[in-house]
């Protein structure tokens, strides 16, 4: 019999629409600079540089989240909203027409940033997981199975901070697509079935205060309103 020398953290999981299944979460890659009008904001031509990734950690992820709690050590609080990619399957070196077969779900998250420390970050030189990858970073609906959804390539995405539009655009300007993305990503990494990709953020990211309130979605895939505390 197994023994464990400290009791298992649970395994983090996201809810499914209409459904009791959870989905469970292995890791979280994310994309950066991968809607050309938010490269061009943050100081990059999206012409010269490709997009690339960092992670985030899996139990980073809050599903269902309405409140996101303002982060330590930061006085510069960014939304990025994302459509997340949910995987059922994995391998390395996928070719781009396979890609789609190892898609489960999609849902729509939040890559909620420390502007101010991924900047200092940035300057040095140095790893993003401080600006990135801290406690309930990544807000996010539940998914929705490929299986009734299809794969969406179009539809607008979109977040307003106290009914104020923020930011604004549309699936189909993502410089690379999905099944690149999954291809690119398993040329570098073993991908796997609880893998989860946030696949970029359009123009408009911007601050955040305690007491906002974010509403954002991707048209026919989910939406949600949450409150900074
Ligand atoms: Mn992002």
């Amino acid at each position: 019999m197994t023994t464990f020398a400290i009791t298992p953290p649970a395994t983090p999981t996201l809810s499914v629409t209409d459904s009791d299944d959870l989905f469970p979460v292995r890791r979280v890659y994310c994309v950066g600079r991968n809607y050309a009008a938010h490269a061009i904001e943050m100081g990059h031509d999206p012409d010269r540089e490709d997009p690339f990734f960092f992670q985030k950690n899996p139990d980073n992820l809050v599903c269902g989240a309405t409140q996101f709690p303002y982060p330590a050590q930061s006085a510069d609080v960014h939304h990025e909203i994302e459509m997340i990619v949910a995987l059922q399957s994995g391998g390395t070196d996928i070719a781009i027409a396979d890609s789609m077969n190892h898609v489960w779900g999609y849902g729509v998250g939040l890559d909620m940033t420390r502007r101010d420390l991924q900047g200092q970050m940035k300057k040095a030189g140095r790893p993003w997981e401080i600006g990135k990858a801290f406690e309930d970073s990544a807000p996010c609906t539940p998914l929705v199975p490929a299986s009734t959804l299809g794969h969406p390539e179009a539809g607008l995405v979109w977040l307003d901070v106290n009914g104020v539009r923020k930011q604004e655009g549309d699936l189909n300007q993502m410089i690379w697509k999905i099944p690149e993305m999954i291809s690119y990503l398993s040329g570098l990494f073993e991908l796997a079935a609880g893998d989860v990709i946030m696949t970029g953020t359009p123009s408009g990211v911007g601050p955040v205060e305690r007491g906002d309130t974010m509403t954002g979605g991707v048209e026919g895939v989910g939406e949600f309103s949450i409150k900074v505390v």
